[in-house]
């Protein structure tokens, strides 16, 4: 018998790959399958971002970069936050990372041990909770409340704060509920951090584009009292639809940013080189094509949110970020995981139950609307039909 460590008995995953899986067995056998459950822009990445990586590699960037990342890009970073933030950062607290994941992961190994707690979002992101027990760290839930509009709330948050505490791990806009903070909100949790100096915080920040009705971003770089001990997770996944090429940055403080460093020197020496060439086109070219991707998420939000409200048994708060709906169908009857997988079977609509981002999930859906207008009526009609004829298993 091989003797593996516990810890790996300890990985969670991302039931979203698991469905997505599925779905496309469904769709190999035959059946017409509408994926409402995949986090991902179902636009092409802009031609002149693949240009720019195609041109890396005629030019010879095909050797490794260094372990941060290249100046220019790491330059371009530092240039459009502190654009769009109105902070002052330099490219030497940027490191460029194969996606925002990665990010997650150094930021938690950092800091999670047995007998440290993470505060994490529940409904949240399905790695932050594995990681933290892969750590061996005790995961403490932060409730993300369907009556707080889905943002997180600063008071729940800090009385949550024991001496054991060592990172909380926030993300606004959210998935996978689309909820955002408001300023005020992230005003008091950073107050509140104040009297904590010894609690470090990662910021999932990886929708800041993607916000509607009127909503701006509020990045907690821009908070200089919890500057020395915030990691930023942030990158090109959702914003420029390149999901599969795996780009990402994060803002490491002080001693951070060289054991990050060290990680990627020890794990994958660099990111692909003409990726990041590609990235650094996408920061300094034109933003039109990421601005239209945005205008079409929001039309379609409007539509989702509409025709989820009016089936039978669900609800569904108006979500003011990323790309997601999260509906409560607990009038429904059912319970989420057992919907899910029926709506996948018999009506060809894949979703992803609640609870696979959290036990309070439970009772919610999420529905990803990073699919076409025609699919999402098409799903919806389904999802009627559907309600309307089956009862509650
Ligand atoms: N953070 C959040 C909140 C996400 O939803 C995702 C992807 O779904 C990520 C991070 C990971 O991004 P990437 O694909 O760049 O690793």
């Amino acid at each position: 018998m091989l003797k593996t460590v516990a810890a790996f008995d300890r990985i969670g995953e991302e039931n979203a790959f698991a469905v997505l899986a599925r779905a496309t067995q469904l769709a190999a056998a035959g059946r017409d399958i509408i994926n409402l459950g995949i986090g991902q822009p179902d636009f092409r990445t802009p031609d002149f971002i693949v240009e720019a990586a195609v041109k890396a590699l005629r030019d010879g960037h095909h050797g490794y970069t260094p372990a941060v990342g290249i100046l220019p890009l790491r330059e371009a970073v530092a240039a459009d936050l502190g654009k769009r933030f109105r902070v002052r950062l330099s490219p030497d607290e940027v490191m460029i990372m194969p996606g925002g994941k990665p990010t997650m992961y150094m930021a938690i190994v950092m800091f999670g041990e047995p007998g440290a707690d993470i505060l994490y979002p529940d409904p949240g992101f399905p790695i932050y909770r594995s990681m933290i027990e892969y750590t061996g760290a005790r995961p403490i839930p932060v409730p993300i409340r369907e009556e707080n509009g889905f943002a997180f709330s600063a008071e729940e948050t800090l009385r949550l704060i024991t001496p054991q505490t060592r990172l909380i791990i926030v993300n606004s806009p959210a998935n996978p509920t689309g909820g955002v903070t408001p300023k005020a909100e992230v005003d008091r949790l950073v107050a509140g951090l104040e009297r904590h100096p010894d609690v470090a915080i990662m910021s999932d920040e990886i929708y800041d584009h993607m916000l509607y009705d009127g909503e701006t971003h509020v990045c907690l770089l821009s908070y200089p009292s919890i500057r020395d001990r915030l990691v930023l997770l942030n990158g090109w996944s959702k914003t420029y639809a390149m999901t599969g090429w795996r780009l990402g940055y994060a803002v490491w403080p002080g001693k951070l940013y060289d054991y990050a460093r060290k990680l990627a020197v020890n794990l994958y020496s660099c990111v692909n080189a003409a990726t990041q060439y590609a990235g650094l086109a996408a920061l300094t070219g034109p933003q039109d094509e990421c601005a239209r991707m945005v205008a079409e998420f929001d039309r379609r939000r409007k539509i989702v949110v509409a025709g989820l409200s009016k089936l039978p048994g669900m609800s569904c708060t108006t979500p003011k970020g990323a790309f997601y709906a999260f509906p409560n169908i607990k009038r429904t009857g059912w319970k989420s995981k057992p919907l899910a997988n029926a709506l996948l079977d018999e009506s060809g609509v894949a979703l992803i139950g609640g609870p696979d981002f959290g036990v309070l999930g439970e009772g919610f859906l999420r529905v990803s609307y990073a699919n076409s207008t025609e699919n999402i009526l098409r799903a919806l009609d389904r999802m009627g039909e559907f309600l309307a004829s089956r009862k509650a298993a």
